[in-house]
């Protein structure tokens, strides 16, 4: 498609220099300069809705840690084999957050890196090497996390001990307990064991599918019932965005592992497994983890910010209140038009299911023309996956239904 000259001369230098693993966004790639609350400003200066970006939670470019990683960065900077008490600060309030019974925290720079240390935890304290996976998961780049991200490609090797369950749409609790019992059984006749289940509670790769709400509780129940240990991902659904702290409780299952990442410094890179102690204990006391760069000062600073602000503005209610506004608004007009389907939503974490790759594909770029950004995901990749900033407001809300009967009204005038 014919680009500006701006945008054709950066995609011919970054075609130049970047490996071929990258992919960009949309039809027209938009040049971004900076960023602010839940807007992207363009090299033109227009803003940009951002309805995808799950990382600035608290908004881009927000001052809590704009500045406190600023007063950190010029003071100290170093990694944790040394005394300091701003990482003690952050984790008495983080771990105030979980169950009594997550008590250990370990620190990482990536949710691919705490899903590795996670998965090696769980082996470690259980003697076993399985693991249960959902069909189209995806957990991250390590070696070990991308053999359990299916999602990656065709190509992408699952691992020897790995099995999967199907996600579907509408699925109860009994079928999801009963995929994983199959799963378990298979994984102890390959000889493997479980070490793990390991699930997104919002399975955003599988199509966003927030139900059947309960269906991790039963999950959990059947590996532990094998003697697996319960590995909760909350590097999407984590933070508040799916309602409530952490998307496991929605599900009302206590985890034996929980894996944190993207929101967690707003763009800063941490992340960290929360777990029970015998499990941590189990490993520390064998197996030395030093991560240079994880849980230093300045990403902590951001941390304990992004907190502060989650917890002050009470940003899970307020991503249930406004994911409950984009979820109504999109059902009234999945009423009225073919185009939008199935709409699923857990606080600002919302999936609509359209026709096919080729709707989502037209919806996403005729949103991206009219300066609205959300993309499309699940297997078939005919899911629209939107996924605001926590702090999105009603107002924003009024943009996005503006720019969506739009495009909705030029690809199936009425
Ligand atoms: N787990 C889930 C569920 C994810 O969505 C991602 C990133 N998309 C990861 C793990 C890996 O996180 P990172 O990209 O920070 O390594």
């Amino acid at each position: 498609p014919e680009v500006p000259a701006r945008t054709a001369e950066l995609l011919t230098r970054r075609e130049a220099v970047l490996s071929a693993s990258y992919r960009l966004f949309y039809r027209e790639p938009v040049e971004v300069v900076r960023a602010e609350g839940a807007w992207l400003y363009d090299s033109a200066g227009r803003p940009h809705l951002d309805m995808y970006n799950n990382v600035p939670a608290i908004g881009h470019s927000h001052p809590a840690v704009t500045e406190a990683v600023t007063r950190q960065l010029g003071r100290l900077n170093t990694h944790t084999r040394y005394l300091t008490e701003g990482i003690l600060d952050y984790s008495e309030a983080l771990l105030e957050t979980f169950p009594a019974a997550l008590d250990q925290v370990t620190y990482a720079c990536s949710g691919s890196e705490a899903v590795d240390l996670a998965v090696r935890m769980a082996r470690f304290a259980t003697g076993r090497e399985g693991i249960i996976i959902s069909a189209h998961a995806y957990h991250g780049t390590t070696a070990l996390a991308a053999s359990l991200s299916p999602s990656l490609g065709v190509n992408n090797s699952v691992a020897e001990a790995v099995a999967t369950v199907d996600m579907r749409p509408g699925m109860d609790v009994e079928t999801l307990a009963a995929k994983v019992r199959s799963a378990a059984v298979d994984l102890e006749a390959r000889g493997h064991g479980v070490a793990a289940v390991i699930f997104d509670s919002i399975f955003s790769s599988d199509g966003v599918l927030p139900d059947p709400v309960g269906g991790l509780a039963a999950a959990a129940d059947v590996a532990r019932a094998f003697g697996g240990c319960v590995i909760a991902d909350e590097v999407q659904p984590g933070f508040g965005r799916t309602g409530t702290m952490w998307g496991f409780s929605r599900h009302g299952v206590e985890p034996d592992l929980v894996v944190l990442g993207k929101p967690m410094g707003n763009g800063m890179p941490i992340s960290a497994v929360v777990s029970r102690r015998e499990i941590s204990d189990a490993f520390g006391a064998s197996v030395r983890y030093f991560n240079t760069f994880g849980g230093s000062p300045v990403c902590i600073a951001a941390a304990q910010g992004v907190l502060d602000v989650i917890t002050a503005s009470l940003l899970p209610r307020h991503a249930e209140q406004l994911g409950q506004v984009l979820a109504d608004g999109l059902a009234v007009r999945a009423g009225h038009t073919a185009l939008l389907q199935d709409v699923r939503a857990a606080g600002l974490f919302v999936g609509v299911d359209t026709p096919g790759a080729d709707t989502a594909a037209a919806i996403v770029n005729g949103l991206r023309e009219r300066r609205v950004l959300i993309s499309a995901s699940g297997p078939g990749a005919d899911v629209l996956k939107i996924r605001p900033p926590l702090v999105f407001d009603e107002a924003e809300a009024e943009v996005f239904f503006a720019a969506l009967d739009d495009t909705l009204e030029d690809l199936e005038p009425s």
